[in-house]
């Protein structure tokens, strides 16, 4: 059988249909149930905003400086515990949980590739040409 089983989600994270479970595209590491939020396989950085975006005037001078108040936003950052690489990161106010960004419904993907002909890919990354997703084995695109 030649259907993929490893399905490109994002930039750095993959489905296993086989075994139903998140991965790591840069390292396969096992990031939780594809069912669930991979989140939850992730390191996570709870970071204060004023870091990333630095006061664009002198805070010794003025109350608002044009960097975000920590007191009203946090940033995320999810790091793959196997490699180090930063797979999402997001904005919230404090005390919000991670956000719940991707549900997919993996009977559906299961049954969508199972229908696509033997030798189905999807053109990725910079150096592919962009060309649709291809499902006929014909050359035409869905
Ligand atoms: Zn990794």
């Amino acid at each position: 059988m030649s259907t993929p089983m490893r399905i490109p989600m994002t930039e750095y994270l993959e489905i296993d249909l086989e075994t139903e479970r998140w991965l790591c595209r840069r390292c396969a590491h096992d990031l939780g149930p594809a069912r669930g939020n991979y989140k939850e396989g992730t390191l996570v950085y709870d970071r204060d905003p004023s870091e990333i975006h630095r006061p664009l005037i002198d805070p010794g001078r003025y109350e608002f400086t044009f960097a975000p108040d920590p007191a009203w936003c946090r940033i995320l950052e999810f790091y793959c515990p196997g490699c180090g690489t930063q797979v999402e990161a997001e904005y919230l106010p404090p005390g919000h949980p991670p956000t719940y960004d991707m549900q997919i419904d993996v009977d559906a993907l299961k049954a969508q590739w199972a229908a696509r002909p033997p030798g189905t890919v999807i053109p990725l990354g910079r150096d592919v040409a962009a060309e649709p997703l291809r499902v006929d084995g014909k050359g035409s695109p869905a």
